[in-house]
């Protein structure tokens, strides 16, 4: 291999074998010869960095069951997603989850809790450890625990149905280390964030460098990804679009301003609009079912939020201009409903620059890609490291065929 000044061999093949992981990881099973074409370096680097991987016990080398051609056949690398996992947690606004996520994106196990209503995100912490141990039980014992992610929102509804914005929670980290004092730990990041990382790498915006990912539940916010990377902001907090001022003679917001886009499109929009009471996520449900199947009331308020949905959108093109907007959460279900009305806004109120190459495109995960984005924050480490990420334990089960 090229030697290039001031990168040590070591250093290298530890990207090398970083690159070979992740590429399987994204990818699923590869052959030798394909991983030699992709990642663009030759055969016997490949075949002893999948060596070093299998022995390592965070693939498995198999020959191929088809494709019988005349020689030796190309060994197939898989990620050992029985075996490799992390620890996948989200605190929604009405509910927490746990799920193991073996590596390449499985999930092998999920827990779910109801969240009640008032709940902070750190007492919230407890019941989620409880889920996490419950799982643990079925963990073989040979398994590897790689890492941990939790997703946060930061809206909430209280016991009396008002929704409520969270402060910035800075105690999360040390509940979480309480609860888990031993293991690789947790990072934690915002909801909307993680769902757009799991739609950056496995759904709908795989290869789209820049995009617009918004969620929508009780609140709305965004994960927008400029040129490859999350825009974070201070501590985390940008992307909080529910709170752009769209209608200043609005109504009150949970956040204390007035007239914010989340007044116009989040659930409670579009459950006043149909002229129901307040009502969490299966009332939601119903408003859009009737809708689809032509309530006339129910379709004026997909209608009415689907105009006002496009017209935040029309504003936030025009600011990062991404490639894609992704609906996701209940927009999902909006836009699907009312892209004609999104459409319409779309095609006059953003410059022709920020609207001609665009793709609006509902989310292409289910509901479990908060749970696949924390599981690939979760899996950073090991993709950037693999061999130093507590394979210490009973590794190399030595499974090649
Ligand atoms: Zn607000």
């Amino acid at each position: 291999m090229p030697s290039i000044p001031g990168v040590s061999q070591e250093e290298i093949r530890r990207q090398n074998l970083g690159a070979v992981l992740r590429y399987v990881h994204l990818n699923g099973p590869t052959s030798r010869a394909a991983l030699t074409r992709r990642l663009g370096l030759n055969r016997s680097t490949i075949g002893a960095l999948a060596a070093d991987l299998t022995a390592s016990g965070l693939v498995t080398e198999e020959a191929p069951t088809t494709a019988r051609r005349a020689g030796r056949p190309s060994l197939v690398v898989s990620p050992r997603s029985d075996r490799v996992y992390a620890n996948a947690l989200s605190i929604e606004a009405e509910r927490l989850r746990a799920a193991r996520v073996g590596l390449g994106g499985r999930i092998l196990d999920l827990r779910e809790a109801p969240r009640p209503g008032g709940m902070s995100a750190v007492d919230a912490v407890r019941p989620l450890a409880d889920l996490v141990r419950d799982m643990e039980r079925a963990v073989a014992p040979d398994a590897l625990l790689v890492g941990g992610a939790v997703a946060v929102t930061d809206t909430t509804r209280d016991p009396d149905g008002r929704i409520r914005i969270a402060s910035a929670n800075e105690s999360l980290g040390t509940a979480l280390e309480a609860e888990f004092p031993a293991g690789p730990g947790f990072v934690a990041g915002d909801l909307a964030d993680i769902a757009a990382l799991a739609e950056h790498v496995r759904g709908v915006a795989a290869g789209v460098d820049d995009l617009i990912y918004l969620h929508g539940d009780v609140g709305i916010s965004a994960g927008i990804i400029v040129a490859g990377r999350l825009l974070m902001g201070h501590h985390g907090h940008s992307g909080k679009v529910g709170h752009m001022v769209v209608n200043p003679n609005g109504l009150p917001c949970g956040c204390g301003s007035r007239g914010c886009w989340e007044t116009e499109i989040g659930e409670a929009a579009l459950l006043r609009h149909a002229g129901r009471d307040p009502g969490d996520r299966a009332a939601v449900a119903e408003v859009l079912r009737a809708a689809a199947d032509g309530d006339p009331r129910a379709r004026e308020a997909v209608e009415r939020v689907a105009d006002w949905l496009g017209f935040g959108v029309g504003n936030l093109v025009n600011v990062v201009n991404p490639d894609a907007v992704v609906f996701g959460g209940s927009l999902r279900d909006i836009f699907t409903a009312g892209a004609d009305i999104v459409r319409r806004r779309l095609d006059t109120m953003p410059l022709p620059v920020s609207r001609e190459h665009l793709r609006l495109q509902p989310a292409a995960l289910d509901e479990n890609a908060v749970l696949i984005g924390a599981a690939e924050l979760a899996f950073d480490k090991l993709l950037a490291d693999p061999l130093n990420v507590g394979v210490a334990g009973p590794a190399g089960s030595a499974d090649s065929a």
